[in-house]
């Protein structure tokens, strides 16, 4: 899997930061895309990635501020132009299919694709083959909600000592065992599968948090995430200011990552009061609290081992 951040400023855009956008590519998938958030100009961005439009087939909104959705009808009606045809599910708070039809019928948009709008509430659990998604609330003054997505695990590595220890050698027959419960074969009897493989890979977990205060209360939540994307529209010092306007800091983005043991931490939402010679300071200041922590830049790129 690999992440490319579409926009990383808080509230409204900068020369250097566009709003709220991350892709999700899931390269098992066939090349599906999972796109979080959609703030304006989102697909604008998209056109200095090698992203295509129509290989999105969800999209995930955490919570119905401008900076998040306002990209969304301009998105959905773009891609009718560039050979989308395939379903869009869209989930996100109550209000958001509203927002959507509106937007679409009063501009007399068309779609030549089916969308599905699924409203999601605290504790929604979203199933896909190789996926579940899990939906917690947060605390930004209006509905804002987390996604924690969990690959299902995949079975481990044939273990080809053992199977040449038998006397087997490499060759089709390999991909038969692994693909089968058992096979009953002519020179060697019945093997089982389980007898050959080593443990299952842990599918990874990625998870994504919309605008919200910190909360202790939120490290279940994140839990050893491979990846913890959080805002952190403040500094350290503005701890304060971060409560008020229901943000968080470098610090508390630090400190979530830390308590809930995740193995790599990527704040965003960056207010434009930040320049690019505090960057440096606002990478120290997590970074005492938790080492493995990157700050994302419009088009930074992550993937995900
Ligand atoms: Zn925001
Ligand atoms: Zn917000």
């Amino acid at each position: 899997m690999e992440i490319t951040f579409l926009g990383t400023g808080a509230g409204l855009p900068s020369k250097s930061r566009n709003v709220s956008a991350i892709a999700l590519h899931l390269l098992q998938e066939e090349n599906q895309i999972w796109l979080f958030d959609c703030g304006e100009a989102t697909q604008h961005q998209i056109l200095h990635t090698s992203i295509k439009p129509r290989k999105i087939n969800k999209i995930f909104i955490t919570h119905l501020h401008g900076d998040h959705i306002f990209g969304l009808p301009g998105l959905l009606s773009s891609r009718s132009f560039q050979g989308g045809d395939d379903a869009v599910t869209i989930y996100g708070p109550q209000g958001l299919r509203d927002y959507i039809v509106t937007a679409l019928r009063i501009s007399k948009s068309h779609l030549n694709y089916p969308i599905t709008i699924k409203e999601i509430k605290d504790g929604t659990v979203i199933k896909e083959d190789n996926y579940t998604i899990y939906v917690k609330e947060l605390d930004h003054g209006i509905p804002s909600f987390g996604y924690r997505i969990v690959e299902k695990d995949s079975p481990g590595e044939l273990l080809v000592d053992k199977l040449q220890a038998k006397g087997i050698p490499a060759g089709p027959l390999y991909g038969k065992i692994k693909s089968n419960e058992y096979i009953n074969t002519k020179d060697y009897g019945i093997l089982y599968r389980k007898d050959f493989l080593g443990p299952d890979k842990p599918g990874k977990i990625i998870t994504i948090m919309g605008d919200t205060r910190y909360q202790e209360s939120f490290t279940s939540f994140v839990e050893r995430s491979d990846v913890l994307i959080y805002e952190a529209t403040f500094n350290a010092e503005q701890e304060d200011l971060a409560f008020q306007y229901f943000h968080s800091t470098t610090k508390q983005a630090a400190t979530l990552a830390k308590e809930g043991n995740v193995k790599q931490l990527i704040m965003t939402h960056i207010s434009s009061r930040y320049q690019l010679a505090d960057y440096e300071d606002l990478l120290k200041e997590a970074r005492e609290v938790f080492r493995d922590t990157e700050l994302a830049n419009d088009f930074y790129h992550h993937q995900i081992r």
